[in-house]
């Protein structure tokens, strides 16, 4: 009979020496959140998703030539001097190159910061967003350039005149001087 009180006890003890953490907790401060209702802030120096002010980039490529795992795609294209829309940048300064293209892969992205340290113009930065998953590789990819297709053939045709006039210019010129070369 004391046996049985005694196991009786033993398991009664053996229960509470195992919930003593579990009671402890639960009176505890809470120290987790409500993901995703609650977020902890996140340090604005945090290195995050990149994202690309099109005003301020210029095309001078530094970035994608910087950039440790050739993520970021950029195509440019020159102004015309001619362009009737004379383009400005941020700074009201002419822009002398158009940037069709701006591509930036955050599947490969490793977030090392150094396209954001390279950009003279400050136009490439980190963002806090840290929430950007997709179900595909090329959700990943974002497209940051502010040209539509259309004035993208727009302005390529444009500088396909203007070099087709350059060139003609250039030709003409050439044919005289070898004129006059001939006549002296
Ligand atoms: S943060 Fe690093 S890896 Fe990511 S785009 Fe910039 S240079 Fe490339
Ligand atoms: S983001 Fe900056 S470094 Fe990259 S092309 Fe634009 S101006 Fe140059």
């Amino acid at each position: 009979m004391i046996d049985y009180f005694k196991n009786v006890w033993t398991w009664f003890y053996t229960i509470l020496v195992g919930m003593k953490i579990t009671l402890r907790h639960l009176f505890a401060k809470k120290v987790t959140i409500q993901y995703p209702n609650e977020r902890y802030p996140i340090p604005p120096i945090a290195r995050n998703r990149l994202q690309l002010d099109p005003d301020r980039c210029n095309g001078c490529l530094q970035c994608s030539r910087i950039c440790p795992v050739q993520c970021i795609t950029v195509e440019t294209m020159k102004v015309v001097p001619d362009d009737p829309e004379q383009p400005k940048m941020f700074d009201g300064t002419p822009r002398k190159i158009w940037v069709p293209r701006y591509d930036i892969d955050f599947a490969k992205c490793c977030f090392c910061g150094l396209c954001t340290t390279v950009c003279p113009t400050e136009a490439i930065k980190h963002t806090t967003d840290f929430e950007y998953s997709s179900y595909t590789r090329e959700g990943l990819i974002y497209h940051f350039s502010a040209m539509s297709p259309e004035k993208v053939e727009e302005k390529k045709k444009m500088l396909a005149e203007w070099t087709a006039k350059q060139k003609a210019a250039k030709a003409q010129q050439e044919k005289q001087a070898q004129a006059s070369n001939e006549v002296n």
